[in-house]
């Protein structure tokens, strides 16, 4: 096979950041992706119905009407303080729904700006019922960042799948998306909850702990885990009308990403993570399930039209470049067979 058709692809996870920076990042997405969700922790993060708006106009002045297949998708960042009002303040502003992160304790962040988010216990806590009660009235989404910050690193996602699962029994319609899944234990929750949706990060299928330990630039979270993990997650992205591709992408300066203690996140733009998994389905036979992971399932999900045109890659090796819109991309320096055709 030397090339490969598929419908315009989506990403359902995406950090756009802020200021200088989100320009470059914006339209490298925009490029190559119909649907993209715009994660809701720039600094400061976007909170109320007026951050909304303030994020849709910047993103329209930086597009315009030159990529017409692009359909940026927003949310809220779910704090200690949101209520049952942000909902429809946020939502009457144009966001589809919240995406929490979680703290610990001392709102020590879990992961990059979340010093907002919440313990995760705290979603449990009975005055949060409102909250969740209208989110389902408008049939807004909940992303969840599945981590319990009390847990070492590879046990974390684990360790709130009880939390979500009290959750759900509470409010069984609530639309949930189980952000960059990355264990066994994770997909089989996923699997055993039909009304559940998932992304999925090239960065866990095809890497493993041992790739991930002591390089930087593979630090992220959830951490990048087991073989049985990565399996797990590839299988399940494979076969699952509940998986479908979210990046990720979250670029960090290199300085943040060189430091003892390294920022978390992976830069992954489209023309380098969608080759990526092109090349592995394409190894492991199932070159047909490209589309539906891509470009199927996360809209059938939302329930919005799938995108219009299509893209093509070709088999054609290619260096990734050592900088891309600034930034140093997942798999930098190396070999990728699949290139997307511009
Ligand atoms: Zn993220």
């Amino acid at each position: 096979m030397k090339t490969i058709t598929i419908r315009r692809p989506d990403d359902g996870h995406v950090h756009f950041r802020q200021d200088g920076v989100l320009p470059g990042l914006l339209l490298e997405h925009a490029d190559i992706c119909g649907i993209a969700v715009d994660m809701p922790n720039p600094k400061p993060p976007i909170r109320t119905g007026r951050d909304i708006l303030a994020r849709r106009a910047v993103f329209a002045e930086v597009v315009a009407d030159r990529r017409p297949w692009f359909r940026p998708r927003f949310c809220a960042y779910q704090t200690p303080e949101t209520t049952a009002e942000t909902v429809d303040d946020v939502m009457d502003a144009g966001a589809d729904g919240f995406k929490t992160y979680p703290t610990d304790q001392e709102r020590k962040p879990g992961t990059t700006n979340a010093e907002w988010g919440m313990y995760p216990p705290e979603h449990l806590d009975p005055k949060r019922a409102p909250f969740f009660e209208r989110l389902v009235e408008r049939r807004g989404i909940w992303r969840v960042h599945a981590e319990h910050p009390d847990y070492k690193q590879e046990d974390r996602e684990k360790a709130f799948l009880p939390i979500l699962d009290t959750l759900l029994q509470r409010h069984p319609e609530l639309r949930v998306v189980f952000e960059h899944i990355s264990s066994a234990e994770g997909v089989a929750f996923v699997k055993a909850h039909p009304q559940m949706m998932a992304t999925v990060t090239p960065h866990h299928m095809l890497l493993t702990w041992s790739d991930g330990y002591g390089n930087h630039d593979h630090c992220c979270m959830p951490a990048i885990k087991t073989e049985t993990d990565r399996i797990a997650v590839f299988e399940f992205a494979r076969d699952s009308a509940q998986a479908a591709y979210g990046s990720d992408s979250a670029p960090h300066p290199r300085a943040a990403k060189a430091q003892v203690k390294g920022a978390n996140g992976i830069f992954v733009p489209p023309r380098v993570g969608i080759p990526a998994v092109v090349a592995l389905f394409e190894r492991e036979g199932c070159p047909e399930k490209l589309e539906p992971f891509f470009s199927e399932r996360y809209a059938d999900w939302l329930g919005v039209p799938r995108n219009e045109d299509a893209i093509t890659l070709v088999r054609e090796p290619w260096t990734v470049p050592e900088e891309m819109a600034g930034f140093r991309p997942l798999f930098a320096g190396q070999t990728l067979d699949w290139r997307i055709r511009e």
